[in-house]
């Protein structure tokens, strides 16, 4: 864990517009059942290439493996610096026991760990959006496309712990996986101990909240006509 300390965590409130737009820090989305989650608000910023491949966060697992991800992500988000939700690391954790427990290598899809809410595979909140789920496509010499295959290694990955939900073998979307292990953690949000979290409001200047508060503010300074509002 001593390398992932020289990366840096970022507050997302803290980055340019357009990448706020896209990674929505503390922004509210629903699962498919109707809840709503908030979405983490800090990440580790990758650097470069290098730096996603000189860093582990396992023992057997790359911070390069959690951000393969093909043109369906965002275009700022294929380029450098890159960003990650601090709850990958949680991810890695888990990863790393139930590659033991399945005592072969676990090889992560593209598109499989971090997805952002802007991906184009992002519809309702699921965990990849945390940065707390992987897709396993692989494990050891075995693809997992077969109900054996997918049942012998969920049934592996709900044994390493209870925090583990997988997805049953079948062919709905969303509620099913028949080309993968999905390895699930839930909603994890990481707060750095870097960070204080005094700081509650995100900061107005640039803001489209600001410009719409602006807007508002001209709305009341209009004249009204008589009768048609109450006393404030
Ligand atoms: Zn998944």
């Amino acid at each position: 864990m001593s390398e992932i300390q020289r990366l840096k965590v970022v507050d997302a409130f803290d980055l340019d517009d357009e990448l706020r737009s896209i990674l929505k820090p503390g922004e509210m989305v629903r699962d498919s059942q109707g809840r709503r989650h908030r979405l983490p608000r800090y990440f580790y910023e990758i650097p470069t290439h290098e730096a996603a491949m000189d860093t582990r966060l396992a023992p057997h697992f790359g911070l390069n493996e959690f951000v393969l991800v093909d043109l369906k992500e965002a275009p700022r988000l294929q380029q450098f610096p890159r960003y990650i939700p601090c709850a990958v690391r949680a991810l890695a954790f888990y990863l790393e026991q139930f590659r033991s427990a399945a005592g072969a290598s676990v090889h992560i899809a593209v598109n499989g760990a971090y997805r952002s809410p802007s991906h184009k595979l992002s519809s309702n909140a699921t965990a990849h959006m945390w940065g707390t789920a992987a897709d396993i496509y692989r494990i050891g010499p075995t693809i997992l496309k077969t109900k054996e295959a997918i049942e012998k290694y969920n049934a592996i990955a709900e044994d390493v712990s209870e925090d583990i939900t997988v997805l049953s073998y079948g062919h709905v979307l969303g509620a099913n996986a028949d080309d993968h292990v999905h390895i699930d953690l839930g909603y994890i949000t990481l707060i750095p101990r870097e960070i204080s979290e005094d700081r509650m409001e995100q900061p107005q200047e640039n803001r489209p909240r600001f410009a719409f508060e602006e807007r508002r503010r001209r709305e009341r300074r209009q004249p009204v006509e008589a009768g048609t509002v109450d006393k404030e």
